[in-house]
């Protein structure tokens, strides 16, 4: 029998050794007992239900919640199942031992998929990662029910951080993940990186609305240019004579193709066509006369210029928010883990700061996307975030431009 114990004992020890530091977890529980009653009773306790390790982890923890009630504990149950004996064992003990095994043996398999894992190289890091949280899991719960809740063993795997530790390295792991992929969405979407077109919205604005063209008299032009010369700067209000020949934005004479144009507002002289493409660019002062900034008229509101739509680029693009959506449900499952060792409120926490240090990491490296608060909330009545493409400021304004589909469900 002791036997026994120890082997099943020493081969999850030695799956243990195995794994990485990542995946290292501890599984302290002599578990035997059932192993022991199975060589006896095989068929009667052993058969393994075609369940999802999280549905025999619930059920073997309801089965703690129930022991708990009678005041008794998960060991002294299997010690009284080993001394009765299969044979005498009542329908409920027997179904408890069927709970118990099949975990056991739900949390040797996610054992052995974690460890294989952490060896193959080829596998997608999203699998690998989704294994490693089952296996943490997996092994928080073991010990939580083979210690009927125990407040100790909770306290004891905080104390002893290799959960935290694993956990943030899990975090990290994926935060690489995320970069990497935001990286990529940047390389076929450059928008950012470059000066963004904008266009304006609505009609152009008609120039006559705002002064009238006018004759410049040659006269006058002829005596500064023999004054001062063409460029006529060397004095103190050499600026202002220069205006009232040359247009100030292309600096160009006024001829019968560059009329000259009287603004209304302030008396400045510009270039007709040259005022025409200034007041109907996408300058952020466009609405300003070019010379004394008076204003205008309103700024008219502007718009980032749609890109021609490229399909191959497009479904790139489709396949990596699918992934950043993976990660997103992994980012929930690594803070719900999070939150079986540190209490219920800490996974909302964990997860909310999760969201927060990588927007930092986007920051620090110059990402020019960032998570912003969902206002949907999630099935929990928790708010998530939403993945936006960076801030960008033009002028004294700040516009969102463009938005991406990935949402994170808290
Ligand atoms: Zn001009
Ligand atoms: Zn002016």
């Amino acid at each position: 029998m002791s036997d026994l114990q120890n082997t099943l004992y020493e081969s999850l020890n030695r799956l243990h050794s195995d794994l990485s530091p990542t995946t290292e977890a501890h599984i302290t529980i002599p578990f035997g007992k059932v192993a022991h009653i199975r060589l006896t009773f095989e068929s009667k306790i052993a058969q393994e239900q075609p369940e999802s390790d999280a549905v025999l982890a619930t059920r073997a923890l309801a089965n703690v919640d129930a022991l708990i009630r009678q005041d008794r504990t998960y060991a002294a149950q299997l010690r009284i199942a080993e001394t009765i004996g299969l044979s005498h064992l009542t329908t409920h003990m027997l179904d408890f031992l069927q709970d118990h095994d099949n975990f056991y043996r739900a949390v040797i398999r996610g054992r052995q998929a974690a460890n294989a894992a952490v060896k193959d190289e080829e596998m997608d890091l999203l699998e690998r990662v989704q294994r490693l949280i089952a296996d943490l899991r997996n092994v928080y719960n073991l010990n939580i029910i083979y210690e009927t809740r125990h407040p100790g063993v909770t306290r004891r795997i905080q104390e002893a951080g290799q959960f935290d530790a694993e956990i943030r390295e899990l975090g990290k792991l994926l935060g690489d993940e995320v970069v990497r992929l935001l990286r990529c969405l940047e390389a076929l979407d450059p928008y950012f990186d470059k000066e963004v077109e904008l266009e304006n919205v609505g009609p152009d604005h008609d120039i006559n609305d705002f002064g009238q063209e006018i004759q410049m008299v040659i006269d006058c032009f002829q005596e500064d240019a023999k004054a001062g010369g063409l460029d006529g700067e060397s004095d103190g209000d050499g600026q202002d004579r220069d205006h009232s020949r040359r247009c100030c934005i292309c600096i160009d004479e006024y001829t019968m193709q560059h009329p000259a144009f009287l603004l209304l507002r302030c008396g400045h002289i510009l270039g007709a066509p040259c005022l025409d493409a200034w007041l109907n660019g996408t300058a952020a002062s466009a609405n300003l006369c070019p010379h004394c900034r008076a204003q205008l008229c309103k700024r008219r509101a502007r718009r980032p210029k749609p890109s021609p739509p490229q399909t191959q680029t497009e479904q790139e693009k489709k396949a990596l928010y699918e992934r950043l959506q993976r990660i997103g449900k992994l980012f929930t499952e690594v803070s719900r883990v999070y939150g079986d060792l540190h209490g219920e409120g800490k996974f909302v926490e964990h997860f909310n700061g999760t969201m927060r240090g990588l927007n930092g990491r986007f920051a620090r490296e110059g990402v020019t996307f960032w998570f912003c608060r969902a206002n949907v909330r999630g099935r929990l009545g928790v708010r998530g975030w939403r993945l936006t493409r960076g801030v960008l400021r033009v002028g004294t304004e700040t516009e969102r431009v463009g938005e991406g589909e990935f949402e994170v469900e808290v």
